[in-house]
């Protein structure tokens, strides 16, 4: 029985669950409840504040989480990162007053960062042979400077909504961030299995995230041409129509090119185009 720990509320829990789903991992969202077994896999799930998984993860209590990449570097948790995870976007900004003039990161010299994210910040500066004072406030850093506590904030930033009607700008990104599956570093040969298992199925689950499922009817004349637009994993599947002279193409696309690539086929005479999404892909 492996553990994995995730988010019991906030920004990633809803992801994180649907993940596991997905990945044939299905378990009561029991509230109030903080370890629930899986009912489809030898897992069980341990509800956590996010800030606690990467140390819950590196002592083995738990032996997998997912977490932003940003919580995994503020713990400084010696856990093995196994997967980004493609949700949770956000970045850690540096951001100050709209009025001032920005000359670069010796602006910070001097000055009263507030932050979440004290140790990130911290190497940064360090990092970047800055000196400035460093206010650890564990919420709403954004209203710190207008409440003339900081002059200026160090925070996760997604659309940079909040900064703005904050009256506060975004001047630099110290760190990218994602959610992200860690692993403890001294799994047993029987929890590497079943973590093996688990990741290979969330391969499976993140390939087929952007892809289509693609078929058609085109002429047989312009099968070759059909083909070239359209490479698939091996080769794409061609059936024989009962018209004579046409046939059946399928493939698979990225979601991101399936309109000119349909653009393309119609050109040369593909007709009765379906596009259908697909669940797994299993390589
Ligand atoms: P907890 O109660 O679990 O400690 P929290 O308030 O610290 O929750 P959330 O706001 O739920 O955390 O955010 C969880 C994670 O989601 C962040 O650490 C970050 O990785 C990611 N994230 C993505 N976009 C944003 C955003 N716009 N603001 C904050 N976090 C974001
Ligand atoms: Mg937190």
């Amino acid at each position: 029985m492996i553990r994995i720990a995730i988010q019991n509320k906030g920004r990633l829990s809803d992801e994180s669950t649907e993940l596991l789903n997905h990945a044939g991992v299905f378990f009561d969202n029991a509230k109030r409840k903080y370890l629930v077994k899986s009912r489809s896999f030898p897992a069980e799930v341990l509800y956590l504040r996010d800030d606690d998984i990467p140390a819950t993860v590196e002592s083995g209590a738990a032996q997998l989480g997912i977490v932003g990449l940003n919580e995994v570097a503020e713990s400084g948790a010696d856990v093995k990162i196994v997967k980004r995870l493609g949700f949770g976007y956000c970045r850690l900004c540096l951001a100050i007053p709209k009025n001032e003039e920005y000359t670069g990161p010796e602006y910070f010299n001097g000055k009263r960062v507030a932050t979440s994210y004290p140790k990130v910040l911290g190497r940064y500066f360090d990092r970047m042979g800055i000196k400035a004072t460093i206010m650890f406030i564990s919420g709403s850093v954004e209203i710190t400077p207008s409440a003339g506590m900081a002059d200026a904030i160090f925070d996760i930033v997604s659309s940079g909504g909040t900064l703005v009607s904050n009256g506060l700008k975004e001047v630099e990104t110290v760190m990218e961030s994602e959610a992200v599956l860690i692993a403890n570093n001294e799994l047993s040969a029987e929890d590497t299995e079943l973590a093996d298992e688990l990741l290979a199925r969330i391969e499976s689950v993140a390939i087929s995230r952007d892809k289509k499922y693609i078929l058609m009817n085109i002429p047989t004349d312009r099968l070759q041409e059909a083909i070239k637009i359209l490479p698939a994993m091996r080769s794409p599947t061609v059936i024989p129509l009962a018209a004579e002279g046409w046939c059946s193409l399928h493939s698979v696309v990225a979601a991101g090119e399936l309109w000119e690539k349909v653009r393309l086929l119609k050109q040369i005479g593909a007709e009765g185009i379906l596009v259908l999404n697909v669940d797994k892909i299993i390589l």
